[in-house]
């Protein structure tokens, strides 16, 4: 395997990580951004229909316009909007390329993906959280027809689904499955649907369970699943529904081993926050620095694009000071 030198890789080529790589550009710093999936992988594996909660101009990355049909973008429109900015600008990603390790040197760090070895003196680790789903660890989680992810509903129409959870992806997930011909049954932990829930959406799913045309078991759980049917623990007792399909929509963790291979420490306050200086992103390893929403362990609300973007800037003003 050849090696490469480099001055800066970005790990995750998310909107963070493009981020990233219009910063790097703008310093003429030889970087590339490492992807594992295609370009922003985590929004490309989104809902097909779903409507993100900023507005557009609240996604832009270094204030280069991001125009909508509607205040409020789709996934499609952030699609273009990344791609165009990435092809654009000619920004150097390398996709479908998995970062596996990373090794100390004298003067940085070999990164080692499935494909090729870099030297670099610096490395971003931008790679979210989406990656890993938060399981049930019950009884016939591994089935089939048990999924973690949502799509779109199509497949649902006609069939019995239970939808674990009450966030927004729960909650979207329902109506739009309901919406086109599917039996909901939403099975929630709390005894509410979430406070976090888009306003303009949250009337529509308490409507909808109170009129009963989707079901909703609060302070209940699955505890067991079955090719037919599912065991749902509520407080009157066990009961057991017919179902077709689960989806569990029960949020997503960072890779935590792959910060451990990079030596980013955790936390130990139950919420695994990765360690760094919120002045300047590095985290406790020299010249390896954190943005994203990977910056907030657990806490994956804590971050997002709006609030994150700017991490960008930070760590390149602070990587400007020490290249030189
Ligand atoms: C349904 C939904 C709606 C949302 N709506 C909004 C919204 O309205 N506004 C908002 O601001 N935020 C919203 N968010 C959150 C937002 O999408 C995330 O905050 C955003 O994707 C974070 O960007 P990121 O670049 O930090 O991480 P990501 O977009 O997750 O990108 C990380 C990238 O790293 C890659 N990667 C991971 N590991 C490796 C590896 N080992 N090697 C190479 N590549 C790797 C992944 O494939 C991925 O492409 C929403 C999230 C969801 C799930």
């Amino acid at each position: 395997m050849n090696t490469t030198q480099k001055d800066v890789i970005i790990i995750g080529a998310g909107p963070i990580g493009i981020a990233c790589a219009l910063e790097c550009k703008k310093h003429n710093w030889d970087y590339t951004v490492i992807e594992k999936g295609a370009l922003t992988n985590s929004l490309f594996n989104y809902p097909l229909n779903m409507t993100f909660f900023s507005t557009s101009d609240k996604l832009e990355i270094d204030d280069i316009p991001f125009i909508s049909n509607n205040p409020k973008p789709t996934r499609n429109e952030a699609l273009e909007y990344y791609r165009r900015v990435t092809t654009s600008n000619k920004l150097n990603i390398n996709l479908f390329e998995n970062v596996q390790t990373f090794e100390k040197t004298a003067n940085g760090f070999t990164v080692i993906s499935d494909k090729a070895k870099y030297e670099t003196k610096k490395v971003i680790i931008a790679t979210g959280f989406y990656d890993i789903p938060n399981l049930l660890n019950i009884p016939g989680e591994d089935l089939p027809k048990v999924l973690h992810y949502y799509k779109e509903a199509h497949p649902y129409t006609l069939q019995n689904i239970a939808i674990v959870g009450a966030s927004n992806s729960s909650v979207d997930a329902a109506l739009e499955i309901y919406r086109k011909g599917g039996n909901v049954t939403m099975i929630v932990r709390s005894d509410a649907i979430g406070e976090r829930v888009k306003y303009w959406v949250r009337p529509d799913i308490i409507n909808r369970i109170e009129e009963g045309s989707i079901k909703a078991y609060f302070n209940s759980e699955i505890t067991e699943i079955e090719p037919e049917e599912i065991t749902i623990k509520t407080p009157n007792g066990n009961i057991k529904l017919p179902n077709d399909f689960v989806i569990a929509l029960t949020g997503y963790r960072p890779n935590f081993k792959f910060l451990a291979k990079a030596r980013i420490e955790l936390s130990k306050d139950g919420k695994q926050i990765p360690i760094y200086n919120a002045d300047t992103m590095e985290s406790n390893v020299k010249g390896i620095y954190l943005a994203g929403v990977i910056c907030g362990g657990l806490e994956t609300h804590k971050w997002f694009i709006e609030n994150s973007r700017i991490h960008a800037k930070t760590i390149a003003n602070h990587i400007e000071k020490s290249l030189s």
